[in-house]
């Protein structure tokens, strides 16, 4: 399979195609990031379709355009320090390793952590730290962070990571029920949190001492 033409058609037609995705750091990452790498052999001829898709333990890899519209959401520059919440396949890792200086990830399942692991060092990234545990009380060693990203749906933006975000950083969350949520962007600016609604979204839950329970 040509997997470079099917990941550019992804994004002429899924990113750029959509019209709201601009950011023109985030669109090469798109084009360089190799999805396939990500999901099991049998699913590669589908990781370029405009869908999630299974990743094993019950989880999902995000379907390519809302990895996009979370991302571009951080407005990343280069030069951040990136917490994720939620590694799975170690996809949006990878994008993030693309336009961050450090991204930190916390996944509570060690089988997907270990194989986001073995991937992103098999593709040559060095700017990837994995960390397996309750992501919903962040990484306070190595906060604050300019930016955290949630890939999992919780009821509410957990407090630890509002905390640990930098002055000037972006929370980017899905807020709310079990089934449905909203695409919330929080802004810490001088200790108070400037809130933003994006879209409606689906995730799997976010599970956690200030999330879900299991
Ligand atoms: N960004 C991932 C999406 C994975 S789905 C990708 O592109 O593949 C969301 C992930 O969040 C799942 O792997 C799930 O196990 C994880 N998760 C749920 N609650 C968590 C928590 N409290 N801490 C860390 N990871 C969590």
């Amino acid at each position: 399979m040509d997997f470079d033409a099917l990941r550019k058609n992804m994004v002429e037609v899924q990113l750029v195609g959509r019209g709201d995705i601009t950011d023109k750091k985030v669109i090469e990452a798109f084009l360089k990031v190799p999805r396939h790498r990500f999901v099991s052999e049998k699913l590669q001829k589908d990781a370029y379709g405009d869908y999630p898709l299974p990743i094993g333990s019950g989880q999902t890899i995000s379907q390519p355009y809302m990895v996009a519209l979370m991302t571009q959401c951080l407005q990343l520059n280069g030069s951040e320090k990136v917490l994720e919440i939620g590694t799975g396949s170690g996809y949006q890792t990878a994008i993030l390793a693309e336009l961050a200086n450090q991204v930190y990830t916390i996944e509570r399942h060690p089988d997907l952590s270990k194989s986001a692991e073995n991937i992103t060092k098999e593709l040559g990234y060095k700017n990837i730290y994995f960390k397996v545990g309750d992501g919903t009380l962040g990484w306070h060693e190595k906060s604050p962070f300019d930016a955290i990203i949630v890939t999992a749906g919780a009821p509410d933006a957990p407090k630890y990571l509002l905390e640990q975000l930098a002055d000037g950083g972006r929370l980017v969350i899905p807020v709310g029920s079990e089934f449905t949520q909203r695409l919330m962007v929080y802004e810490k600016i001088k200790d108070e949190i400037k809130t933003n609604q994006v879209c409606a979204c689906t995730f799997v839950k976010l599970i956690g001492k200030a999330a879900w329970k299991e």
